[in-house]
């Protein structure tokens, strides 16, 4: 996709470009093929972990690195290059022409660390950041419980002060690459005295503590990449809670704000590839002389141009915003929009696919083929992060200052809205 996003950024295109040409190392391209989704469906990609581990791989994260190429968002005291949105966006491109690896830090990146920079202390930066971009900690997300999914600021986990340490117990649940990481930002109750917003700290504790255990969960896809866990007492110093003791719901509000729309400003690239694979998967079956078929890609194309001005607006607000700025409300706009879109797409490419959708390709364990992957596992995106029902309530109420939803917990107000038939025209 061609933006004209000016000259000076047409100028950093072309540092990118010539930067990628002298340092991807010789090979790296055709080691696999980088710019398809690593872990389709749920499933990571046996290629994809092979060319992990080849040599030119760790080669070109040292280049990176040293380039300050991971964590590029990220301030430059922080080790990042402070790039904004529409820079990362380009680089992204530009790896993806090429057809090399971003090489990305999961949550650590695009989670933790901006929750860390905005509500850590300066040794808590210090201490967790570049610990992020070497790879050495992995985060996984420890937010959901199994009775407190929407309603987070319920969440039970205990994480009790004892001297300089806080001790957590309780159980987490769908948590997304559990077994790959060392390191889990979980959200437990501190003060259970606290109104339940103003009783919560964002705790880091060692997920390969031994008083930490998980079973896999297996998705409708077959693949078991999220986890229940079970935390049984893990001690962490105090030093561990981001935000201060009491203060997690603000970390928390600021780490879903990047979940739901940090993405936002370059999810519709792949979802752009994935659009013309499918137009050409309609090609290749004879369906794009069917009408209907034709109707439902135009709309499908109509919501990923959609998506490309959403992130665009998304960019602007928090280019005003300066460098301090976080995704507001608004990213609940983004989110809805790309998850709704998805679940319609999954649906669109298996009609697209027709008959042979509803088969399983042969092989060992429960193969699913890519559009059945993108049918299956986009049905979650309506769900992780936040559902679709509670974006839209976020967007009514905090983004439109519409007036709140009243919950079971509020006391009830008299209605005030009188009934508009008049005598005799309602119900005897
Ligand atoms: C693939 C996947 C990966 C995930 N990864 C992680 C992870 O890594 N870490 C993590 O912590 N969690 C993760 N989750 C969990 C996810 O955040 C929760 O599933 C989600 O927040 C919904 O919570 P719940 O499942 O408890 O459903 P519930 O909160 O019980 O909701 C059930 C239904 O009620 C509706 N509902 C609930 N409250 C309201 C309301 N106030 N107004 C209107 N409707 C409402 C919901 O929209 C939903 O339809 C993941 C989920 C999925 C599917």
């Amino acid at each position: 996709m061609d933006l004209d996003l000016g000259p000076e950024i047409e100028a950093f295109r072309g540092e990118a470009r010539s930067w990628i040409g002298a340092n991807a190392p010789e090979g790296l391209a055709e080691l696999t093929d980088w710019t398809l989704g690593y872990t389709p469906g749920g499933y990571p990609r046996a290629d994809v972990s092979a060319a992990m581990a080849h040599p030119k791989y760790a080669q070109w994260e040292a280049r990176l690195a040293s380039a300050r190429l991971i964590c590029p968002g990220w301030p430059a005291e922080f080790g990042g290059q402070g790039m904004d949105g529409v820079r990362l966006a380009v680089l992204d491109e530009e790896f993806h022409a090429a057809g090399v690896p971003r090489v990305r830090r999961g949550m650590g990146e695009s989670l933790v660390g901006p929750s860390i920079i905005v509500h850590g202390t300066d040794a808590q930066r210090a201490y967790f950041l570049p610990r992020i971009i070497c790879g050495e900690d992995v985060y996984c997300q420890g937010f959901s419980e199994p009775d407190h999914g929407s309603d987070l600021a319920g969440v039970q986990t205990r994480a009790e002060v004892d001297g300089d340490e806080v001790v957590v117990t309780g159980t987490k649940v769908w948590t997304s690459y559990a077994a790959r990481a060392n390191m889990m930002f979980a959200l437990c109750r501190s003060d259970p005295g606290a109104p339940k917003h103003a009783g919560l700290s964002f705790v880091l504790l060692p997920f390969t503590d031994p008083k930490v255990s998980y079973r896999p969960i297996r998705q409708m896809s077959g693949a078991e990449e999220f986890c229940e866990d079970f935390i049984d007492g893990v001690r962490v110093p105090l030093f561990n809670v981001i935000g201060g003791l009491n203060n997690g719901w603000r970390v928390a509000m600021t780490t879903l704000g990047h979940e739901r729309g940090g993405a936002a400003i370059v999810s519709h690239l792949n979802y752009e590839r994935e659009f013309w694979e499918l137009v050409e998967a309609a090609r290749k079956n004879g369906k794009t002389a069917d009408p209907l078929v034709r109707q439902e890609l135009a709309r499908a194309y109509t919501g990923v141009a959609a998506m490309r001005f959403t992130g665009l607006r998304s960019l602007a607000s928090m280019a005003a915003a300066g460098p301090a700025g976080q995704p507001g409300p608004e990213a609940s706009v983004a989110k809805l929009m790309w998850s709704e879109y998805h679940k319609r797409f999954g649906e669109i490419a298996i009609g697209i696919a027709g008959a042979d959708a509803l088969v399983r390709p042969d092989g060992p364990g429960y193969p699913t083929t890519g559009w059945q992957n993108v049918f299956l596992g986009s049905r979650a995106g309506t769900i992780f992060s936040g559902t679709s029902e509670i974006q839209r309530g976020i967007i009514g109420e905090r983004a439109l200052g519409l007036p709140k939803e009243p919950s079971a917990n509020s006391p009830r107000q008299p209605s005030t809205i009188k009934p508009s038939f008049g005598k005799g025209a309602g119900p005897a």
